[in-house]
């Protein structure tokens, strides 16, 4: 099969084309045929090393497609139906055989490929959203990078609980998005001071939760601009890691919460990973969640999919077609 392996860690061209043998699912397996594999910022670190993986392995955590041979042991699934997965290093291949357990059956009304794009960046903005900061009606949230495939999503979740959302992009084109998607306020981060802007849009009484995936150049001010016990969500580093940091600083700022969550931890059990995952396929069906799927590249192009992700070129979500 064709798979998109990492041999040495580096850049976009760590990222080959080869042919390997179809994965056996063991006994607790299913064989899955893939049908489309999500792009996602992790998959970045993964080939940089900044997440150190055991060299070499195909790359991506996530997908969905048909079952197309399972395990001994398998109950859940069986051959023919249609399933996703995330968190399963792998991915970016033609076949991929994922532990029945994350498994979730992708319902009538769902694409494969709308359930592709939503697996890892849906749910976390489902835990986000809902788990780490539950957002009510009222509250006022910043998200950053809120035209990214996470921020698209949480961005409409915070507006339909009604949260007033501010959201901060590079361009006029991501403005249009983000407002679309249900985005209050914009703010143009790489032009304004962003803690400057939010003081002024909440008249200096802060927000009630910053949700940061920016990371690098965006952390230590966002500390600046929660109200007194907010909350400081950071969630990754697209810009690079956050720097260190002494907990003094939060009783300083306002006697401040921080977190910095994780996706695993928010479906570690198959009760919570079948909650988020059966909420936002209903949404879907439902049309109350719009999926931006415009970047489809097929298979081999994995390189020009992971440059134009770090180069910001994207909006919501990007997918890979074997
Ligand atoms: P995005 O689609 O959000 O892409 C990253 C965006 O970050 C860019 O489009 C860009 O938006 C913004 N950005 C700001 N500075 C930089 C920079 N220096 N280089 C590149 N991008 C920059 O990616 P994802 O939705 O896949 O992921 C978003 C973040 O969320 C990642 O950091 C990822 O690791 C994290 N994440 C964390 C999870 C968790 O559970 N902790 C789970 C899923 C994702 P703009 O041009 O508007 O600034």
């Amino acid at each position: 099969m064709k798979a998109i392996q990492v041999k040495k860690v580096g850049g976009p061209e760590a990222l080959e084309l080869v042919d390997i043998p179809v994965p056996q699912p063991k006994a607790n397996e299913a064989l899955v045929k893939v049908a489309a594999s999500g792009v996602n910022f992790i998959d970045v670190y993964h080939r940089e090393g900044r997440y150190p993986v055991a060299l070499p392995f195909v790359i991506g955590q996530e997908g969905a497609g048909l079952v197309s041979a399972v395990g001994a042991e398998v109950k859940s699934v069986k051959v023919g139906d249609r399933v996703a997965w995330t968190g399963i290093v792998g991915s970016y291949a033609e076949y991929v055989a994922v532990p029945e357990g994350r498994l979730v059956k992708v319902p009538q009304g769902v694409s494969e490929r709308e359930a592709a794009a939503v697996m890892l960046q849906g749910m976390t903005a489902h835990y986000l959203a809902y788990t780490t900061f539950p957002l009510k009606r009222g509250d006022t949230t910043l998200i950053h990078a809120a035209a990214g495939g996470v921020g698209l999503l949480l961005v409409q979740l915070a507006h339909n609980v009604g949260a007033r959302v501010i959201g901060t992009v590079s361009t006029e084109e991501k403005a249009k998005l983000a407002r679309e998607a249900g985005a209050d306020e914009i703010i143009f981060y790489t032009q304004a001071d962003f803690e400057d802007e939010t003081k002024r849009l909440t008249g200096a009484k802060g927000v009630d939760v910053v949700y940061d995936s920016v990371g690098k150049t965006t952390f230590e001010k966002g500390l600046n601009v929660l109200r007194p016990r907010g909350m400081m969500v950071l969630f990754g580093g697209s810009s690079g890691a956050a720097p260190s940091f002494d907990p003094i600083t939060l009783t300083q700022k306002g006697s401040l919460f921080l977190t910095r969550p994780s996706l695993a931890h928010y479906i570690s059990t198959r009760d919570e990973l079948e909650m988020r995952a059966s909420a936002l396929f209903e949404m879907i069906a439902a049309k109350k969640l719009r999926l931006r799927i415009e970047h489809i590249y097929p298979l081999q192009n994995a390189q020009q999919a992971h440059r134009d992700l770090e180069g910001r070129k994207t909006t919501g979500k990007l997918l890979l077609i074997p």
